[in-house]
């Protein structure tokens, strides 16, 4: 599933092919994946892309007329580049054409495809909308957090640290490879209730979710299999490289040798070293 450093890589590459480009052409071959108005204009046929946005794991277009799109991933979607020669792919369920009057050799079109179909497209008809409904219930961005943040998002709860983390009111960004991934550098165990964290420890967390989410984003994310995700240019992230407990229960742990503990934590798989992550 992509989170905060996948979506921000898809953002950054996204970029350069969509701002400026005129949309001659949107159209919602599935009306069900998109909230809100489905029509044309709303899906900024007509306008100008001024700027892509994120927050969390959600991105944004915003037209040079005021409208925006909020397109989540969920756990499967995509955002890809389309160019002439190329058939839409299976699942594609939002097209986007530019005109391509000044470049033979740009990008045609944006597709939002997503096979599984938990993302979706949410359209508004400012950003000052999209923030309000879509934006302002997330908690602080994580590439971001603050100690006193993220003290604040845990607010004294009973809870265990990681089930919060991945609660995006509480913290935007995180979902399970990043949370496990923090909680490792700070040498947090996903296990302890919120509460018991002392100021240093909750200090150590918002440096390395911090830490995390940023090298992951620099380094284009994470992919994980030859079906995971990519940016829309196709290309996979290299971040599972750096991976120190995702995905790799029973191996030994990078810092002290002993062996990786994996469990389900609220249903979560979840890896964790107990000797450095007490
Ligand atoms: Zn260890």
């Amino acid at each position: 599933m992509p989170e905060l450093p996948e979506v921000e890589s898809v953002r950054r590459s996204l970029a350069p092919h969509v701002i400026g480009r005129r949309v001659v052409r949107a159209r919602a071959r599935r009306r069900d994946v998109v909230r809100g108005k489905a029509s044309p204009g709303a899906l900024l046929e007509g306008d100008r892309i001024r700027h892509l946005h994120r927050r969390g794991k959600q991105l944004g277009i915003e037209g040079e007329g005021g409208g925006v799109i909020v397109v989540h991933l969920g756990m499967s979607g995509q955002l890809l580049t389309a160019d002439r020669s190329r058939r839409y792919p299976s699942h594609t369920h939002v097209v986007w054409k530019f005109d391509d009057f000044d470049d033979l050799q740009s990008t045609r079109g944006l597709l939002f495809r997503d096979p599984r179909r938990f993302g979706g497209v949410w359209t508004f008809p400012s950003l000052e909308h999209a923030r309000r409904e879509r934006w302002d219930e997330l908690g602080p961005e994580g590439t971001e957090i603050s100690s006193s943040d993220l003290s604040r998002a845990l607010a004294g709860s009973r809870r265990r640290i990681k089930s919060l983390l991945l609660m995006q009111e509480r913290v935007a960004g995180l979902g399970n490879i990043y949370a496990d991934e923090s909680l490792f550098r700070a040498g947090v165990s996903p296990w302890r209730q919120a509460n018991s964290l002392e100021p240093e420890e909750m200090a150590d967390l918002a440096r390395s979710i911090r830490e995390v989410l940023v090298s992951a984003s620099d380094r284009g994310g994470s992919t994980l299999s030859d079906e995971g995700y990519v940016n829309a240019d196709g290309e996979p992230g290299s971040f599972q490289d750096e991976l120190r407990v995702y995905g790799r229960g029973g191996a030994s742990c990078v810092r002290c040798g002993g062996e990786l503990a994996q469990d389900r934590l609220e249903q979560r798989s979840t890896v964790w070293c107990p000797t450095c992550q007490p």
